[in-house]
């Protein structure tokens, strides 16, 4: 017999969201952690918006889950008292030649299920009356979550429903055998094995690595995870109040664009940028050589914004498929029978709307199981 029916390795907003869902269906369930605590990597270094999948292909994973996922995270919050707001959002367009992309997403995001509607730059002033803007896009669905109170919840109701949650515990080998697998576990430089019948993989920045190590070659699987930094600034308190909801700019090919983030606290940051790394350090720092090249992209859209105004704020890792220049990559969730690992469930790539996803995900894997 296992020790485990089932394992989880890494504990961030889709890990904990795993556990929540299939420990009730699939004990005993184990999730391993390496940090001290979890949620302490991309889930709790992000812009804590619930999307609501305006930019998704249709039929990929991302709009499907992202879609089905805002629904269950204001379901869960109102049930459960998880500080959110359900506090909307304006893409705005601030020359004539970006009008075109915003009925194209729309278009877009209305087929993938989301309510939205084309505002005229009168209406986008009545709403943000700092704000440049020849028209734009409002979602009345996007919203802030506290990323951590969402933790907090898939964490508890994980561990009411039996599951054993460690930290401290880095996986550092995972073997198939016949009926199970051995999974290698150092804690603190000393190694110990559990056995599990099952196996998913939501290591975020290393669940190409974990891949490779139950016998994936990641490269050769298209597995293989880019680091992909995303910094912010923050404008100080007094300057705080000048949008009141979500105001996004004319998204590029690659991002989002940097966008004005309203936190729970109603504190006001601009971020993320965009930066490829090409080592795969952990390095959080915010380079104040940035607050330039964040001005010029704030100003585009809030003109009376200064250098001098913006703070190095905080940033996160994005832990993406494609590389610089290539297009973008659906979330890869894949069961691996077919790669000779029966059980094992590999989440690979869970950039953002991952942390909106993260619901939908748990359920969408507890299909797959
Ligand atoms: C700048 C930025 C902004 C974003 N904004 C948003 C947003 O507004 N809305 C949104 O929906 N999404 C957003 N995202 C995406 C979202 O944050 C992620 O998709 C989500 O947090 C991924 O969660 P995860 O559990 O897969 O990964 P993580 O939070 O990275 O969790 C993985 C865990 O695995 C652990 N781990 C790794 N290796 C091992 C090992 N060998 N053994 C044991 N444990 C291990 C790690 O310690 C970590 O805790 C953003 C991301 C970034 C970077």
């Amino acid at each position: 017999m296992a020790d485990a029916a089932l394992t989880i390795i890494g504990g961030g907003a889709v890990g904990l969201a795993l556990a929540a869902e299939l420990s009730r269906r699939h004990g005993p369930l184990y999730l391993l952690e390496r940090n001290p605590r979890y949620g302490q990597e991309t889930s709790s270094r992000n812009s804590e918006v619930i999307h609501a999948g305006i930019y998704y292909p249709h039929g990929s994973l991302k709009a499907k889950l992202c879609v089905e996922g805002n629904r269950l995270l204001y379901g869960l919050c109102g049930r459960h008292g998880i500080p959110h707001r359900r506090i909307t959002k304006v893409i705005t367009a601030t020359r004539a030649s970006e009008l075109s992309e915003l009925h194209r997403l729309h278009e877009l995001g209305s087929g993938n299920g989301v309510t939205l509607r084309m505002v005229t730059a009168g209406e986008v002033h009545e709403m943000e009356p700092e704000i440049v803007s020849v028209g734009g896009l409002f979602s009345p669905d996007t919203g802030i979550i506290s990323a951590h109170g969402l933790m907090d919840y898939y964490y508890r109701s994980a561990l009411e429903q039996g599951a054993v949650i460690q930290t401290h515990c880095t996986v550092v080998g995972v073997e198939r055998r016949t009926g199970d697998y051995r999974i290698t576990v150092s804690e603190s430089g000393n190694l110990s094995t559990i056995t599990s019948e099952r196996v998913i993989n939501a290591a975020g920045l290393e669940s190409d690595t974990i891949a490779s190590l139950a016998g994936i070659d990641p490269d050769r699987e298209g597995y293989r995870l880019h680091y992909s930094r995303g910094c912010y600034f923050a404008l100080p308190p007094r300057l705080s109040g000048c949008v009141s909801r979500l105001v996004y700019p004319v998204p590029t090919s690659e991002t989002l664009g940097v966008h004005a983030v309203v936190d729970l606290g109603g504190r006001l940051k601009f971020g993320p940028d965009i930066e490829y790394q090409d080592d795969r350090v952990q390095d959080y720092r915010v380079d104040e050589k940035k607050r330039g090249a964040f001005g010029a992209s704030v100003r585009r859209i809030l003109p009376h914004v200064r250098d001098e105004d913006l703070t190095p704020d905080m940033s996160g890792i994005r832990p993406k498929l494609q590389g610089p220049g290539e297009p973008p990559r659906d979330f890869l969730i894949r069961e691996e029978s077919r790669r000779g690992l029966p059980g094992f469930i590999n989440l690979v790539g869970i950039d953002s709307p991952g942390l909106t996803a993260s619901a939908a995900i748990a359920k969408y894997v507890g299909g797959m199981l």
